[in-house]
């Protein structure tokens, strides 16, 4: 299948995905609509989607359609961890053979939420693109069938029935504040979205010291990023150097690209905790990062952010609101 996934593909991922997922809240966040002067400012909250993040829904979608033959081979993926607990939730879901490779660089808390699932996890290598080898040659060997984290058209689809939930409940919705990493998250909520109404405007929410689709936009070609780490690690990495559908979609799809820093992200950590009570990681604070800050006019708008998922070190999280908490104090 070479074409780019249709918003009848979300439709039907919608469908098939439905005994795995849940239809997360939106929720309204009064404060942020007041600061901003935007309308209304709804909060989709996946970071209370089964397994902590959105990926269950593109990886669900991937297993299902898989043919009997290929379910019995088993599966193989490598993933900074949101994926690669999704991939073993789903194939120990369907009783699925799966294997996740990670780089070193990983948490230890996310290997662990992986192996709990019952999945088979293999670290090995530095970075991603190494971990990636050890993937290749693991698949090779045992001939297992691969579930890429991104650039895949039922991936996409799947992460696209997100657009369908936002829209169903605020139909009338001006912009959505979505995260861009590889981009099956933006790409198949941008297609849905736009397929439904043209007139919606989609933003991409970028890492500053990351933003591999944004200089692979530019470049018109997949660009290699250097990985540094980041609060917002499920961000981090590039776009794969043979990319086949996000950047198509991405290009054709994303109105406008902002680049989030990572004080602004803890900031955001901690104005999600203040104001909602809710636990998410750095890559789910980057909209609220975007509005809080005030990096693009949304007055008078209905705007909806996403908060992607919630996979964060608990030591490092309470850090973060430890010395938000301490400042404030110190101002008071
Ligand atoms: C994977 C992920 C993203 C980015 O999704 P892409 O499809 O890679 O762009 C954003 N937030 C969280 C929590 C993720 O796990």
């Amino acid at each position: 299948m070479t074409s780019l996934p249709t918003l009848f593909d979300v439709y039907r991922a919608q469908r098939t995905i439905r005994s795995l997922i849940v239809n997360t809240p939106l929720i309204s966040s009064p404060d942020l609509a007041e600061s901003t002067g935007a309308r209304s400012v709804h909060l989709k909250l996946e970071c209370l989607q089964n397994t902590g993040a959105f990926k269950v829904r593109g990886a669900a979608n991937k297993i299902l359609n898989l043919t009997e033959e290929e379910k019995k081979k088993g599966v193989i993926t490598f993933s900074t961890g949101n994926h690669g607990r999704a991939v073993a939730y789903v194939a120990g879901k369907t009783e699925i053979r799966a294997v996740v490779c990670l780089s070193e660089h990983v948490a230890d808390y996310r290997a662990e939420a992986i192996r709990k699932l019952g999945a088979e996890v293999s670290i090995k290598g530095k970075s991603q693109d190494e971990a990636e080898e050890n993937y290749r040659r693991l698949m090779a060997e045992r001939d297992l069938v691969p579930v890429v984290p991104f650039d895949d058209p039922m991936i996409i689809a799947g992460q696209g029935t997100i657009a369908l939930e936002i829209l169903s409940e605020i139909p009338d919705v001006d912009i959505l504040m979505i995260q861009l990493s590889g981009g099956g998250l933006l790409a198949g909520i941008a297609m849905a979205a736009k397929s439904i109404n043209p007139g919606i405007h989609v933003v991409g929410l970028s890492l500053t010291q990351s933003p591999a689709m944004i200089e692979s936009l530019k470049a018109g070609r997949p660009v290699p990023v250097k990985e540094k780490d980041s609060i917002a690690d499920s961000l981090l990495g590039g776009i794969g150097a043979d990319n086949r559908y996000t950047l198509a979609l991405v290009d054709r799809f994303v109105d406008e690209h902002l680049k989030i820093g990572e004080e602004e992200i803890k900031d955001a950590m901690f104005t999600v905790f203040l104001r909602h009570r809710l636990v998410v990681e750095g890559a789910a604070a980057v909209g609220v990062a975007a509005l809080e800050k005030r990096m693009m006019d949304v007055s008078g708008k209905k705007v909806v952010a996403l908060l992607s998922g919630s996979s964060i070190d608990p030591g490092q999280y309470v850090r973060i609101l430890e010395r938000r908490l301490g400042a404030r104090r110190g101002r008071n």
